[in-house]
């Protein structure tokens, strides 16, 4: 028999546990066709809710489920990433609690799989249901992303995938604290299947993400897989140094053919203005970097689990 390890992260999930674990189940004819064992890991992030409580009960019933509960809300990426930690597998799936990861795609996943596929990966190719304007950043976020990283990162991309044991190994040797999972997926490489499905909208309780929380993940997601914006901020100094030396020459060929007309002290302030602008950007775009390399070299752990079964 091999061993297939479900991650699911789970945040505030007190009304998804046993609907998740349900859904999972219809899949047990399949399981037993394909001689899979089946462990479920929920990674409790640090939930307020009763969300560990409804795990345990499932664990006292079913062997196969495990809890990680952390001692404070770490995050989906730290979630992930201790999931994986865990995952004893041949293959590991991760799948989100809200039930927007459809569990029944796992036997078409697992054809692939079979098919010689080291992983199959899914993307929504609608956003239904999803508020327009967040559709709107979300494809602009993917645009600029994929222009300015070498890394693959597909728009419409779930974290929902199913992985062979070298992915997943793979996956952990990226040990770095800024985590990006769409990134470090796409960094690892491999043979990757994609499945595409409609948007399916969450069952119970709500998102976890809002608009600000998402438009912070996307900044660790440029700075964690592209350095372009340092090279940006550099190309800007040069221009406007380039600029610069132009006006100087030609205020000095005004002054030598037309005498000294001595206006245009507004132009002057707007010219400061803007300069002054356009280097604390710069100066901002470094910082974020350097941020994320300050909290690199801390090296202090991704999560802390409080509680474990
Ligand atoms: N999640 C988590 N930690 C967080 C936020 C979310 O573990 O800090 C989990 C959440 O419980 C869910 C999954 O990540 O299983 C996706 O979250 P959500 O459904 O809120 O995101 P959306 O589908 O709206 O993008
Ligand atoms: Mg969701």
């Amino acid at each position: 028999m091999e061993l297939l390890s479900v991650i699911v992260p789970s945040y505030n999930e007190e009304e998804n546990i046993h609907d998740f674990y349900e859904e999972l189940m219809k899949n047990t004819p399949f399981f037993q066709k394909r001689e899979l064992d089946v462990e479920i890991i929920y990674v409790d992030d640090g939930s307020k809710d009763k969300t560990a409580e409804k795990v345990k009960e499932l664990a006292g019933k079913d062997k196969r489920v495990h809890l990680v509960s952390f001692s404070r809300n770490f995050g989906k990426e730290a979630a992930i990433y201790a999931g994986f930690q865990k995952a004893k597998g041949d293959y590991a799936v991760l799948m989100d609690c809200d039930l927007q990861d459809p569990p029944s795609l796992l036997p078409e996943m697992f054809r692939y799989i079979d098919e010689g596929y080291a992983s199959v990966a899914t993307r929504r190719v609608s956003r239904k249901g999803e508020p327009p304007i967040r559709s709107f950043f979300a494809r602009m976020f993917y645009r600029l992303m994929n222009k300015i990283s070498r890394t693959e990162i597909v728009d419409g991309a779930r974290d929902y995938r199913l992985m062979k044991r070298q992915v997943v190994d793979s996956i952990l040797a990226m040990a770095e604290y800024n985590r990006f999972t769409k990134g470090i997926f796409g960094w690892v490489g491999y043979e990757t299947k994609w499945l595409e499905y409609e948007n399916v909208e969450r069952k119970k309780g709500e998102t976890k993400w809002s608009f600000w929380k998402l438009f912070l993940y996307s900044l660790d997601g440029i700075t964690a897989f592209s350095t372009v914006p340092l090279a940006i901020a550099s190309f800007m100094g040069i221009l406007f140094c380039i600029f610069a030396f132009l006006m100087i020459i030609f205020i000095i060929v005004r002054k030598l053919a037309f005498g000294d007309p001595t206006s245009g002290w507004p132009s002057l302030v707007c010219i400061i203005l803007f300069c002054s602008g356009v280097q604390l950007f710069c100066l901002g775009i470094v910082g974020q970097y350097l941020s994320k390399t300050y909290m690199e070299v801390k090296k202090r752990p991704i999560y802390l689990i409080k509680e474990e079964i």
